[in-house]
């Protein structure tokens, strides 16, 4: 009796009558998820410049010695942590953070359909993107499409561009918006750059956003990181990750997948202390990741096949141009949500 209640506690909240599975899947993106964003279906689009090469192009102050802006150049996240720390260079940290702002805040998704667009149509509710990107892209993508699919939560882990907060009413929306409590525009977050020693819990929003995903990703059923090779300077983050990884009861049942453009070798070894076992696949493209092969599915169709040997036909995302194609192809999946009820049946061919 004993060990059947602890077996139990291991296994995903599928309900076997509805196909439906309530646990997350927990998205984790990095700056390669933008940059792909970006170039999708389009490699002529002029692509994000990396930190490394977008300092380059900062007019910073005068005053600053020319070694820095190399140093700058070759390894911002070491350089500006340096940098940061040093009193004598006050200024031209700030005149840094002011530029980069600007640079991001300025930056638009492209009108056709684009991987962002596919990711956020592909999640619900119950699941969660967590991304380190500044930009605000990602926003963009859910607010263009949040009328037609309920989109998933999403939690910015080192700040962002498009958001803002009311500290004093402890509201949190699209910048600019009135809050709901003191009727102000919402302010500017606090983007949290890379320091020595970074405190994750000095900027209450980024705390928030932190335990937020400390607590989903303790839940999560599959996990998928896109983009992000957690650096070495940010050990803290990746810490934090591997800790609460480490407390998921679900972990030896759980799917994780890497999007990567990097040699499969090494990305496994970024990733080697997140995988148990063998529950992980490195793919190069998010096409190939189980979020756009069952969209909207992707947990109810892992826990179909692994737990109740019943797997569903493949669903793949079509490649669509334009966001209204894209919305119509969901409405019978949402169709079935509303239901309560998943058929687990691909969507017939039509035209
Ligand atoms: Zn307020």
């Amino acid at each position: 009796m004993k060990h059947e209640q602890k077996a139990r506690r291991w296994l995903p909240r599928l309900n076997p009558s509805t196909m439906v599975n309530d646990s997350p899947h927990v998205v984790i993106l990095g700056a390669g998820a933008s940059e792909a964003t970006m170039r999708h279906g389009n490699p002529s689009a002029q692509p994000i410049p990396v930190m490394n090469e977008l300092v380059n192009h900062l007019e910073l102050p005068e005053e600053l010695p020319a070694e820095w802006r190399k140093l700058l150049g070759a390894n911002f996240e070491s350089a500006y942590a340096d940098l940061a720390a040093d009193a004598g260079f006050h200024l031209a940290a700030a005149s840094i953070r002011q530029q980069l702002r600007g640079y991001f805040e300025r930056l638009r998704l492209p009108e056709r359909v684009t991987l962002y667009d596919e990711l956020v149509v592909s999640l619900r509710p119950k699941d969660l993107i967590a991304t380190f990107n500044w930009d605000p892209l990602l926003l963009q993508a859910i607010h263009r499409n949040c009328l037609s699919s309920p989109p998933p939560q999403v939690v910015f882990l080192h700040g962002n561009v498009g958001i803002g907060a009311c500290l004093q009413d402890r509201q949190l929306g699209t910048r600019g918006v009135l809050c709901p409590g003191c009727r102000k525009p919402l302010e500017p977050v606090e983007l949290l750059y890379p320091v020595r020693h970074k405190d994750y819990d000095s900027a209450p929003v980024i705390k928030n956003e932190w335990s937020k995903f400390r607590e989903t990703l303790s839940r999560a059923y599959m996990v998928t990181v896109f983009g992000y090779s957690a650096p070495v300077t940010d050990a803290v983050a990746r810490d934090a990750m591997l800790g609460t990884w480490r407390t998921n009861g679900t972990r030896e049942l759980a799917q994780i997948e890497i999007i990567d453009i990097r040699p499969a070798r090494q990305v496994q070894k970024t990733w080697r202390d997140l995988v148990v076992r063998n529950h992980s696949v490195v793919w190069r493209r998010l096409s190939s990741s189980h979020i756009l092969r069952f969209p909207r599915r992707s947990c109810d169709a892992f826990a179909m096949a692994s737990l109740q040997c019943a797997p569903w036909y493949d669903n793949p995302l079509p490649r669509f141009r334009q966001l209204d194609q894209l919305h119509r192809w969901l409405e019978p999946l949402l169709e079935e949500e509303a239901r309560g009820q998943f058929s687990g049946q691909p969507h017939r061919r039509r035209g």
